[in-house]
């Protein structure tokens, strides 16, 4: 990215002037291991055989299980959504206008979680429309993603709570089945928790989202990394951490290129 480039982003998420660290990103521990005590495997220098070209014969049996897949998986997405529009297993459904589902790239690496909708997002059916969401994509924007394209935005709710109180456990133990499903379709390489809410549901933990920043956690049987940052709502309110959002949002980006490149070696 041009340091233009990057002043620019920089300045729609409100951090005027970026001053690097005496240690920056090139710091990082060389290994995820080293940054959350778990075991991924890097193997410098191990290459792998190429896969061996498909013959010709199996490419259209090939391509028809791929859009069998694809309808299953578009089905799947569809049942979810009526199922959301309509719940009523919570007594949230009587002041919503809509629930709201999630926004973007249903194939995303990236996955953005939140809390739940705030007054425009129930009116609108879409996941942080209002301030609090064009400063998440302002965010998003700053290493290189945006909504349509490259990520997939949700919530732990998905109807909004009276006067964007927090989310009551009943609420979240009510609600939380659909996350999950959304995030077994998904299946992002990670999850972005952004606020405390959503780190301390998907963490199942109380701790401060103080001690939930700046490192790698794992999520689910799959154990998608998950890392957390500040929620934008939160940003707005205290501009000065808007420098600690950052330096979570590069970590996060050099998590997800290293989950890539392990990507392509495995
Ligand atoms: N805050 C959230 O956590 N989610 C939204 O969708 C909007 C505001």
């Amino acid at each position: 990215m041009t340091s233009a480039r990057r002043a620019e982003y920089l300045k729609a998420i409100g951090i005027d002037r970026w001053i690097p660290r005496a240690a920056p990103e090139e710091a990082l521990p060389g290994t995820l291991e080293a940054v959350d005590g778990r075991t991924v495997s890097v193997q410098a220098g191990a290459e792998e055989a190429p896969a061996p070209a498909p013959s010709v014969e199996s490419l259209p049996a090939r391509a028809g299980a791929e859009a069998v897949a694809g309808e299953v998986v578009e089905a799947r997405w569809q049942a979810l959504r009526a199922e959301i529009l309509e719940c009523t297993k919570c007594p949230l459904r009587q002041g919503r206008t809509q629930g709201v589902v999630g926004v973007g790239n249903r194939e995303s690496d990236w996955m953005v979680i939140g809390e739940a909708p705030g007054a425009e997002e129930d009116r609108r059916g879409e996941p942080f429309v209002g301030r609090a969401g064009r400063l998440l994509d302002a965010m998003l924007r700053s290493i290189g993603l945006s909504r349509a394209s490259n990520v997939y935005i949700a919530n732990i709710l998905k109807s909004r709570p009276p006067a964007n109180r927090d989310p009551r456990p009943e609420e979240v133990a009510a609600c939380l089945p659909y996350l999950l499903r959304q995030i077994e379709l998904v299946r992002p390489k990670l999850l972005l928790a952004v606020g405390r809410i959503a780190a301390q549901t998907l963490l199942s933990t109380d701790a401060p989202l103080a001690r939930l920043r700046g490192r790698v956690h794992h999520f689910g049987e799959r154990n998608t990394p998950l890392m957390v940052t500040y929620h934008p709502a939160y940003l707005l309110r205290s501009p000065a951490d808007k420098r600690k959002a950052w330096e979570d949002l590069k970590f996060a980006r050099s998590v997800m290129t290293r989950l890539s490149t392990d990507g392509d070696r495995s």
